[in-house]
């Protein structure tokens, strides 16, 4: 309960940190305006979901639609934090959790509207999961390390056997509006923000749950890249950002992988 309360705050600021960090604003001030009439959010105007239900999803002053992606973002955020702790308890294994989910949900976010993961997240993520395998019932350093170095490696092969594939089938990926001059970044499937990410996602979870989280990854991406191109017109070569699926991967993994590791070892031997 009090893990769910947490979490929509941290929502709340997560929301703050994918509006303000890829635009290299500061995340402590000025405080939270609406972007249409300026006026400064009040606040009974910013609890957590509730205040947009209040508030039927309009600015209080102008009435300016506000999107549902910011009470969605708090929703998810409170309930993985709600899960986490009656995961781990409320024990140090928590405040990885925790740091980990955050971390991924800003991933889905930047990456799905604007095709960026940042480099705070990535490769401060990495960092950070180093760092976290230090507490006592971590992975320790050279596990989480190595695992990192590792799935950045996986990705970036995979960028450069896809990359000679594509070019050899004469196949481009046309930019997304706006990243017309980036178009190189888009050749060869994997971005290398998501190189980055893979890092980070070996970081926290460890050589067997990444396993799990990488393979995840691809099932939902093969999954939704199909029915995108079934249902909704969408051309084969226009790029889906890889991110959100290797986050959603990596949070299942969070708390399945090692379950999951397990029973695949039994049916092995
Ligand atoms: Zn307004």
């Amino acid at each position: 309960m009090f893990a769910g309360l947490f979490g929509l705050c941290i929502g709340s600021f997560l929301n703050v940190v994918i509006w303000r960090v890829p635009l290299g604003k500061s995340i402590v001030s000025p405080p939270s305006a609406c972007p249409q009439c300026k006026k400064e959010i009040e606040p009974r105007d910013n609890i957590p979901v509730l205040s947009y239900l209040i508030l039927r999803g309009k600015c209080r002053n102008c009435s300016l639609p506000i999107s549902m992606k910011y009470p969605i973002t708090e929703a998810i955020t409170g309930i993985l934090f709600a899960l986490a702790a009656l995961y781990t308890g409320y024990s140090l294994a928590f405040i990885n959790f925790a740091i980990f989910i955050s971390l991924m949900i800003v991933v889905v976010r930047t990456d799905l509207e604007q095709f960026i993961i940042l480099d705070e997240v990535s490769i401060g993520g990495t960092v950070a999961g180093i760092l976290l395998a230090l507490m006592p019932g971590g992975l320790g350093i050279i596990k989480s390390a190595l695992t990192a170095v590792s799935g950045a490696a996986f990705f970036l092969l995979i960028r450069i056997g896809a990359s000679i594939y594509l070019k050899k089938q004469n196949i481009r990926t046309e930019a997304p509006e706006g990243f017309e001059d980036e178009e190189d970044e888009f050749q060869g499937g994997m971005g290398w923000g998501d190189i980055k990410l893979a890092a980070c996602i070996g970081a926290f979870l460890g050589p067997a749950s990444t396993v799990i989280a990488f393979f995840a990854a691809f099932i939902l991406g093969a999954i939704s890249g199909g029915a995108m191109m079934a249902f909704g017109g969408k051309k084969r070569n226009t790029p889906i950002p890889f991110g959100p699926f290797m986050a959603a991967g990596a949070v299942m993994a969070l708390f399945f992988g090692e379950p999951l590791w397990n029973a695949y070892m039994v049916l092995l031997g």
